[in-house]
This record gives C-alpha cells, structure tokens and sequence, in this order.
C-alpha cells in the first residue's frame, strides 16, 4: 500500500517466538505525544550519539510504551517509502541501561566486572547496540542484517560516548560478535549474515583488520 508504514525493529538475544522477527504500525498519536516530551539526559545522549553516526542534526529519541508487546523488540523506527522521520524509540529498560552505564562505565567492563554486575553486561551491550542499530535505520537501511552488522560496529563509538575507554569500548563490542552475534544465526536469521565480518560486504573499514571496532 502507498501509504504503508514499514516498521523496522531491533530484537533481543533471548528465544524468540515463532513470527517474532518483524512487526508493523503506523506513525501514532503516542510516538507524537513522547516525542513533545522534554528528552532526558540518557534520551539526549542517545540522540547526540544519532546525530553523529547519521550526520543528521536533529534526531529525537525517547525510551517510552513503543506500542509492541513482544518484550524482545527492544527499539523502533517507523520508516516509509525508504524514509525515516529522524526520530526512534526504545523501551524504558534500554534508557535504564544506557543510565547505569553512563553513571560507571568501568563496571561493566566485560573483562573485569565483579560477578554480581557481569549478568547485566549482555543487557548494556544490547542497550548500546540499540542505539546504533537504529541509527543506521535513520539512514534508511531497512535491511536488518546490514543494519545490525552496521550497528555493532558502532558499538565501540556508542560507549565511548557515553564514557567507557576505548580499550572497554572495544571489549563491549567483541562481547557482542562473540557472545550475541552466533546466537542470531539461529534465533533472528533475519538480523545474521556471512558478509557481516572482517573484509566481508558489511565491513565499514574494509581496510582495517581490526574487527567489529
Ligand atoms: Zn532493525
């Protein structure tokens, strides 16, 4: 239809029912009425961090009821006819994640995290990939294997904003290719690809070996 909305969405590690991977609405009156909310300092990061990788300058984020009950979409981007709205929305519990990270960066360092915080590192590393994965639907990617490939090599910019040092921000993001990205092969094929790799299609800098930083 002509006046359909695509929606792209991000989905989290966990097993995911049957026809999880993808879902659709229109452009709400809610996201309307969250995006005339004043953005919080976590929404604010997110969005300057947005702004960066899109080089767009006025993107709006807010965590906030996105209107999907599957609890594993964690983030949305209306886009119709290959455009975005330079707006994206995820769930209040990825702005939780993206507050503890930004208050102590250092500990959730998957290298040295004490072992009471290590369980929450894979719900940080996943509160980080949401914002750049959504980022690249700004764009207008709607290819969710490319988007996600895309986005977890902005992982490492994402938590170096938000105050991790590269060497951590680095870390997070080879959490995610080692520990997450596997699983997607066989939980959201959708979101997985061969070319997501050192010198695959995928690759932002083909010409570095360093990998997925
Ligand atoms: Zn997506």
């Amino acid at each position: 239809m002509r006046r359909a909305v695509a929606l792209v969405v991000l989905l989290a590690a966990g097993l995911l029912p049957a026809g999880a991977l993808a879902t659709a609405r229109p452009v709400t009156a809610h996201d309307r009425a969250l995006l005339a909310k004043p953005a919080t300092a976590e929404e604010k990061v997110a969005e300057a961090v947005a702004e960066r990788l899109t080089g767009h300058s006025n993107v709006s984020v807010r965590c906030g009821d996105m209107g999907i009950s599957n609890p594993n979409v964690l983030g949305v981007t209306p886009i119709a006819n290959g455009h975005a709205f330079d707006y994206f929305l995820m769930r209040p519990q990825e702005c939780t994640y993206l507050t503890w990270f930004h208050e102590s960066p250092a500990r959730w360092d998957p290298r040295t995290c004490a072992p009471s915080d290590c369980g929450n590192v894979v719900n940080i590393v996943w509160a980080l990939q949401t914002v750049a994965h959504e980022s690249y639907h700004l764009l207008g990617y709607t290819n969710e294997a490319q988007v996600d490939c895309y986005g977890m090599q902005s992982i490492w910019f994402v938590a170096s904003r938000l105050g991790a040092s590269v060497a951590e921000a680095q870390a997070l993001a080879s959490f995610f290719w080692t520990r997450i990205y596997p699983l997607r092969r066989v939980e959201t094929p959708t979101y997985w690809s061969a070319e997501c790799r050192d010198g695959g299609t995928y690759d932002l800098r083909p010409a570095s070996h360093s990998w997925p930083s």
